[in-house]
């Protein structure tokens, strides 16, 4: 049998359905499926996007076997609508519409009222008895194939429309403003004239023959594949030019034939709220481009209950009919013609993230749609916007309308913030503490930082990337934040910044939006989340909070299925409280770092630092002592048993010290020290690289006193704990190793520390050494890694940043053109890069296992909450994520998808004891 190109549709049978979306198109497969069901399309047929790549690979000619095959559908369509193309008393008209397997709204061509020549429009006068319809959809014909097929449009980007010229002339002549008050007269005339314009400016005479009028517009639509918009919008959506796009050919019905016809469009439910009601507009006595042109204001659907009270009822049975069928929302098209519906177009509705996630619960409420089908709609981002505050939209759209967009930048931190700008962390502090709601602007942030993060709504700085210190410490703790925004020029002597010729000051107002980058001049209220009103604030009940109780459904089904645990990066008792709020299984990962800049922690640090001798840095260390250990007690009573993962200090010692002069003065009054002894020291601990310089386990091998001290604070909070009834469970972890001999070192300190206070306090309590797999050759050498290790955690930050040879804190600059460029898919410092660092994981999980075969592995990189690289984490067999507490449901929904759509997982599905390892401590290695 012949191969099938055409599929005929319509009387309540269809070759196709909506499964054929690749041959025939989305509009096609959708056209054929409501036809297949018995709702109202008007009958035709598509010619299938195979046709499209005949038509190129044949010089832009379409095939003869086609032709026939049209030909014989034209024939079948014919005897369906019961007239003839070219029938001079009872003529057909179609539409020419492309459709291509991915929606590609407006970028390829459609031609309406085919068939009209001067003879079939004298019929359609006839038929109608309404010579003005006759002779408008006349000339909107001739102007559409005019310009589609025969190619006359605008030269020039500045130049008119030529038949809008022809037009406003006519108008011009006739002294009326709008196309309304041209007569049947004036229209025909118009015809006249666009003909006369075509064939004078590119020297076709416009055919009157309706076949030839048909090849002429199945050719324009399948060349309009290849047209500069549809070429741009696939490179923007990655829509492959393979796919080419098929043809529907289709008996066309009118919205304008009186006033018992109109056209709408509409969703079956409300695409911004998610609310199950039916959401769409409509006009009488109009065709479609009227409703969407704007001329005329369309009214709602409810108010065609007045105006044609059968077409809505029946309306309301096919909104039905659809979404039983599609399970899902759907966005349709429909017109009516002398008071019979017919539908025209429907696909699955676009809709707001906040209305995926109602819809998706809801179905499931509606037995439309199963728990793992509602978890496959919802995008774990699309959560936040159930979790942050948002902006009012309209106010936005206002001022985004109104100019006051000022750049764009990382979206860093999601959420809305709107307050006042502020340039250093004092200043925040200050303001917030009188009540003012600030934007803590900085051209980047240090650690010295966090207390201004913390006081302001946002932040926003001119420096930095997706896992610069102000990303990953703002998602930490909740905040919007929008970073390395190249465009602000920040001038902190001065308090102002510029931005477009703009200069913001101290004070002013400004809104930044983390979930798109956008910042924004001037204050744009915010709403609350209600979900954490519920959850953290508590000020609203669950029973009250609808938006809770949807996102409440969705984390029960992700648990249900995802197998990945999920821990939280906390160093607070109130973060990680808030993380467990969010479903945090345990901390994966505590930076203790972060809390010498606590209250009353800075100055012992400091002292620390500067000390001459191991005596004097033994002295301020017993002064950190008794504060770090309330640190973690603090954090060990919230987690409550839970796994809490403690990283030994991490950061090269010159961040714990002020680098202006101002503040090294204040450090050596406070110490009674010199200026210059300060300033000396500092200029001793200044690397060229710091990142790949003196940190990390470098320093708790230099200075055994450190990690002595942190690991008796730990245990001796552990031994208290405990000793209150409260399970715990501390897990302490080296950072940045690369060679099991300093991992060695350092566990045999902490080993050491624990032994003694649990001789000391009398009690005992379980804890594990681990590492952080962070850099290239610990990844490489798991295996010997493995055989002290008792857990690993890959720092993907730090392993993305040593594996690409690409600074987490300079990338900005290059990263976004690098993007751009497609030279890699994604920042990688957001989404794993899978080949390359991914590879490194897939070793290091491989060879640690080898030698401990439950050896418990996670991430406490940023990755660790973005979906794609949790599905990878999953895919790879690591125990559990670790991310910002905000990020903990996003996780849970990344892992239970992961595990929906991915082959159950390779490895350790039991978490690793302290048991010793299969292998002895330095296995030979064979690779
Ligand atoms: C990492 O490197 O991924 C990590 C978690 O550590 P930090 O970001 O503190 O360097
Ligand atoms: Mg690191």
């Amino acid at each position: 049998m012949a191969k099938k190109y055409v599929y005929f549709f319509g009387a309540g049978r269809a070759e196709g359905d909506m499964k054929m979306k690749n041959l025939l198109g989305g509009k096609g497969a959708n056209l054929a499926e409501m036809a297949g069901i018995g709702l109202p399309v008007p009958p035709g047929f598509t010619v299938s996007t195979e046709v499209c790549s005949l038509f190129y690979a044949n010089k832009k000619r379409i095939p003869e076997s086609v032709k026939i095959e049209v030909e014989k559908n034209l024939k079948r369509l014919e005897n369906t609508a019961g007239q003839g193309l070219g029938d001079p008393k009872n003529p057909l008209l179609v539409s020419i519409r492309s459709g291509a397997r991915a929606s590609m709204p407006g970028m390829m061509d459609t031609i309406l009222n085919l068939g009209l020549n001067e003879k079939t429009v004298a019929a359609l006068i006839a038929k109608t008895g309404n010579a003005r319809f006759a002779y408008d959809s006349y000339r909107r014909f001739v102007q559409m194939y005019g310009d589609v097929v025969l190619g006359l449009k605008p030269v020039h980007k500045d130049e008119i429309d030529p038949f809008e010229a022809i037009i406003e002339q006519k108008k011009h002549e006739r002294g009326v403003k709008n196309d309304i008050d041209l007569t049947a007269g004036d229209l025909k005339d118009l015809v006249a004239r666009f003909k006369a314009a075509i064939k004078e400016k590119t020297g076709h005479d416009f055919p009157e023959d309706p076949m030839k009028q048909l090849w002429g517009a199945i050719g324009a639509v399948f060349s309009s594949w290849m047209n500069d918009r549809a070429i741009a919008y696939r490179k923007l959506y990655d829509i492959p030019e393979s796919w080419g796009t098929a043809v529907n050919v289709q008996l066309m019905v009118f919205g304008n034939m009186g006033n018992d016809s109109g056209t709408g469009v509409a969703f079956t439910r409300d695409a911004a709220t998610g609310e199950n009601i039916f959401y769409g507009e409509y006009l009488m006595n109009a065709q479609g481009e009227d409703v969407v042109a704007g001329t005329r204001t369309p009214l709602p659907i409810v108010e065609l209950r007045k105006d044609d009270p059968k077409a809505y009822d029946q309306l309301e049975k096919i909104r039905h009919i659809l979404e039983k069928h599609y399970t899902d929302m759907m966005d349709i098209e429909f017109t009516i013609q002398q008071g019979k519906l017919y539908m025209l177009q429907c696909r699955v509705g676009k809709r707001t993230a906040f209305a995926a996630i109602k819809i998706a619960v809801d179905m499931v409420g509606e037995r439309l749609i199963s728990e793992k089908e509602a978890l496959a709609r919802i995008e774990p981002d699309q959560l936040n916007q159930l979790l942050r505050p948002i902006f009012d939209h309209a106010e936005k759209e206002a001022a985004i309308k109104g100019g006051r967009l000022l750049a764009k930048g990382l979206n860093a931190g999601p959420g809305a913030a709107t307050g006042r700008v502020v340039f250093n962390s004092v200043d925040a502090e200050a303001w917030a503490k009188r009540g003012e709601k600030v934007v803590l602007t900085r051209i980047e942030t240090s650690p010295e930082d966090i207390k201004g993060m913390n006081a302001a709504e946002g932040i926003l700085t001119a420096r930095g990337g997706m896992t610069s210190h102000a990303a990953l410490v703002a998602r930490q703790m909740g905040k919007v934040c929008v970073a390395g925004c190249g465009e602000l020029l920040i001038d902190y002597a001065n308090h102002t910044m510029t931005v477009k010729g703009r200069t913001i000051k101290e004070g002013d107002w400004i809104s930044i939006d983390g979930t798109t980058g956008q910042v924004i001049e001037g204050k744009i209220n915010t709403r609350p989340s209600e979900v954490l009103q519920v959850l953290i604030e508590k000020t609203l009940a669950p029973a009250k909070a609808p938006v809770y109780q949807t996102f409440a459904k969705v984390m029960t089904w992700a648990d249900k299925f995802r197998t990945l645990k999920i821990r939280t990066n906390a160093d607070q008792p109130d973060q990680s409280a808030n993380a467990v709020a969010f479903g945090a299984e345990g901390i994966g990962l505590c930076r203790t770092e972060h809390m010498f800049f606590g209250e009353g922690k800075i100055g012992p640090m400091q002292e620390m630092i500067l000390a001459d001798t191991l005596e004097q840095r033994r002295a301020a260390l017993a002064k950190l002592l008794p504060l770090q250990r309330k640190d973690f007690a603090g954090i060990f009573e919230v987690m409550n048993g839970r796994p809490v993962t403690i990283r030994t200090i991490d950061p090269p010692l010159h961040e714990f010290l002020p680098h202006e002069e101002k503040g090294q003065r204040a450090v050596a009054a406070d110490m009674g020290i010199t200026y210059e002894k300060v300033r000396e020291r500092v200029e001793s601990l200044h690397e060229f690289n710091p990142m790949l310089g003196f940190r990390g386990c470098r320093l708790g091998i230099i200075y055994p006193e450190i990690t002595e001290m942190q690991a008796r604070a730990i245990f001796e909070a552990a031994a208290a704990t405990k000793k209150k009834g409260i399970g715990v469970e501390p897990e302490v972890m080296i950072p940045l190793v690369g060679h099991v001999r300093e991992l060695a070192d350092q566990e045999k300190l902490v080993r050491q520390v624990a032994a003694a206070v649990m001789k000391e306090q009398g009690v005992r309590f379980k804890y594990l050494v681990g590492t952080m797999i962070e850099i290239p050759r610990g990844a490489i050498t798991a295996d010997e890694i493995a055989g002290v290790a008792e857990f690993f955690s890959f720092g993907t930050n730090d392993l993305t940043q040593t594996t690409l040879g690409v600074s987490r804190d300079d990338a900005a600059r290059f990263l976004g053109p690098y993007v751009e460029k497609e030279i890699y898919a994604k920042d990688p410092f957001e989404v794993l890069d899978r080949d390359g660092v991914g590879q490194l994981m897939r070793v290091a999980v491989e060879r640690g296992r080898r030698t401990r075969p439950m050896l418990k592995i996670g991430i406490c990189g940023e990755h660790g909450g973005e979906p794609s690289s949790v599905e990878f984490c999953h895919i790879i067999g690591l125990n559990y994520v670790s991310c910002s507490p905000f990020r903990v449901p996003i996780a849970r929904l990344a892992a239970a998808r992961a595990a929906l759509s991915n082959a159950p997982r390779p490895a350790a599905k039991k978490s690793a004891s302290s048991k010793k390892p299969a292998k002895p401590k330095k296995p030979s290695r064979k690779r």
